[in-house]
């Protein structure tokens, strides 16, 4: 059986329901990397560049972790998932960093997925890479149209609330894991840091343990976050920018949110500017804000101490209406 690999970093959190689904009904076995840990970082570090941002390295990380189990590794190259928007240069290129990064790898499915360009592009792409295992075109397209199914599926239960790991690892009822806890707090930042654990530092749990709702840009619907962005001077290209801006947009102004935690890499361009975006709005809404930044020297006790005081803040902003934090 044809052994394909898909690394679990970066787009691994959007797609790879749907991949895994495709590549399976294909009759191919799929193959993950572990969940991110020490060793992933530091093999992410040692085979990436220097200047790559923490959630590119340990994608190289993945990568190095299951080159020599696998036949292919599925690297597409995310172009455009979104007509007149754009992925972060650093996606775009990310095969391409892979394979000049990185020794001694298996062959690349580099397929492209630029929704700029014709849906018969994206067919014959998504051919290109069923034609690894298959050359049935029949077989193809039908493995295609279920695994549509399935990340049709996927995306409305992440609008539900549930987390992607527990819903990849199958863990997870589907009635959503919203609780009605003391406080509403807003976590952003891009996907590959939310949901992976260890950049993040149980970030998830941390809050859960704190009495906390977490509320994330995936609860909130694609028409509310166009709404709040068609508001903007501008349109807003890169399509994970959107999704961090709007659905920041319509919590802080439609939503009772207690506050915001930001949880960023060091590093990252579209964040230099979306940090600001999010803060100023939560600013006029008198809505705390945090900033968690990331890279592989952060540690733990430090983000440990943020965020408990962070939440103590709100909690004593909740219970005293006359008190006033030193923010903003
Ligand atoms: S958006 Fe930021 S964190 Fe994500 S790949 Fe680009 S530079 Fe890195």
């Amino acid at each position: 059986m044809i052994k394909i690999g898909i690394p679990r970093g970066m787009n691994y959190f959007d797609f790879f329901p749907l991949w895994d689904e495709f590549f399976t009904q294909l009759g191919a076995e799929v193959i993950t990397s572990k969940k991110t840990n020490k060793d992933i970082l530091n093999m992410g570090v040692l085979n990436s560049i220097d200047d790559a941002c923490l959630p590119v390295k340990i994608f190289h990380g993945h990568v190095y972790s299951i080159k020599d189990d696998v036949d292919y590794l599925f690297i597409p190259r995310i172009i455009s998932i979104q007509k007149s928007e754009y992925e972060c240069p650093k996606i775009l290129g990310l095969p391409a960093m892979v394979k000049n990064t990185v020794p001694d790898l298996p062959e690349i499915i580099d397929i492209e997925i630029n929704l700029r360009k014709r849906k018969m592009y994206l067919l014959k792409e998504v051919y290109r890479a069923g034609s690894k295992v298959t050359n049935n075109y029949i077989k193809i397209r039908n493995a295609y149209l279920k695994s549509q199914e399935k990340y049709n599926e996927y995306k409305i239960l992440l609008n539900n609330g549930l987390n992607p790991n527990n819903i990849i690892e199958k863990n997870s009822n589907k009635k959503g894991e919203y609780k009605n806890k003391h406080l509403n707090v807003l976590l952003i930042g891009h996907h590959y840091n939310l949901y992976d654990d260890y950049i993040n530092m149980n970030v998830f749990t941390k809050l859960n343990n704190m009495d906390v709702n977490i509320i994330t840009p995936n609860m909130v619907k694609e028409k509310e976050i166009e709404f709040y962005i068609s508001k903007l001077s501008k349109r807003m290209f890169w399509t994970s920018g959107k999704k961090i801006v709007g659905a920041s947009m319509y919590m802080i102004n439609e939503r009772n949110i207690d506050g915001i935690i930001f949880v960023s890499s060091f590093g990252c361009g579209l964040d230099s500017i979306l940090i600001d975006m999010v803060e100023r709005e939560s600013k006029i809404k008198n809505i705390p804000f945090n900033l968690i930044t990331l890279d592989e020297h952060s540690g733990e006790a430090g983000i440990n101490t943020r965020i408990e005081a962070f939440i103590d803040m709100i909690k004593w902003r909740s219970n005293d209406e006359d008190y006033f934090s030193t923010y903003g």
